[in-house]
């Protein structure tokens, strides 16, 4: 495990990267809330069109977010989230997918993939584990959102899947990174969740009110190696986005009110 994971910031918008990724030609950043022009929060950089924020100025944060790392915002490729597993192939049609506007984003899905240089994948999160794979070798990308009911359905696992079917890729090369989110030092879940997760019952602590803290962090590494990703090509943040709330959109920290914060994505070409 590596933590090769870094804070920045230009033009006043902060964000993180995982450098391995910068230098294998892969842009990518994990944003962070500061200086925006939200209303659901007041002044976050809600980057997400489906919390009920003003889009006008939601389209502004994505702009500033897009110009302080480098994409065109006008291609952003995002999707539905559903918390489910589904993996959707993005080619040339589906480029800038909800870019714009919520209407024309991608349904009911998880996880993109796409082999197809300057294509700034962006998924939305606060607390779900954002899940991040390139490939230096086909230059392909994968961006997966991993909250407990996706990790529970294998999502990371299945983004590594769909990459080799669709692009060839040998998992060895794959380098992997998993964002800012929910840490387990405040991840409590209970009967119901551990239930759904048997394979991984060691990545639950008990707790003395009879719930569990969960590591979704450990969960998701598990199953990269699973699908034969290797240990030293993965990177985790281990910031914990509930510890952080000045940073970061916490939804547990913030009952729920908040937005969402994007995670990036994007072969150089
Ligand atoms: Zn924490």
């Amino acid at each position: 495990m590596q933590n090769d994971f870094k804070l920045m910031s230009q033009n006043k918008i902060w964000f993180g990267s995982f450098s391995r990724f910068t230098e294998a030609g892969f842009t990518n950043a994990c944003s962070c809330r500061l200086h925006g022009e939200s209303d659901i929060a007041p002044g976050i950089l809600n980057l997400a069109l489906h919390v009920g924020d003003n889009p006008e100025k939601v389209l502004r944060n994505r702009a500033k977010f897009a110009e302080a790392i480098g994409v065109s915002a006008d291609r952003f490729t995002t999707c539905a989230q559903v918390h489910g597993s589904r993996v959707q192939i993005i080619t040339e049609n589906l480029i800038g997918s909800g870019a714009l506007s919520y209407a024309d984003t991608v349904a009911e899905t998880d996880a993109l993939i796409t082999n197809l240089p300057n294509v700034p994948l962006l998924l939305f999160y606060a607390d779900c584990v954002p899940i991040l794979l390139a490939d230096p070798v086909t230059g392909a990308i994968g961006l997966a959102h991993a909250g407990w009911r996706g990790t529970a359905a294998c999502i990371a696992k299945k983004t590594v899947h769909a990459m080799i079917e669709a692009f060839g890729v040998t998992p060895e090369n794959l380098l992997a990174a998993v964002g800012p989110s929910i840490g387990p030092c405040c991840y409590e879940v209970d009967d119901a969740v551990k239930e759904k997760m048997p394979d991984y019952s060691q990545f639950f602590t008990d707790k003395e009110n009879g719930k569990y803290w969960l590591d979704l962090w450990q969960v998701n590494q598990q199953q990269l190696l699973e699908a034969g990703l290797l240990q030293e090509h993965i990177s985790v943040a281990g910031i914990c986005t509930n510890d952080n709330p000045e940073l970061f959109c916490s939804y547990r920290y913030e009952n729920g009110k908040t937005g969402r914060m994007g995670v990036c994505l994007c072969r150089k070409s």
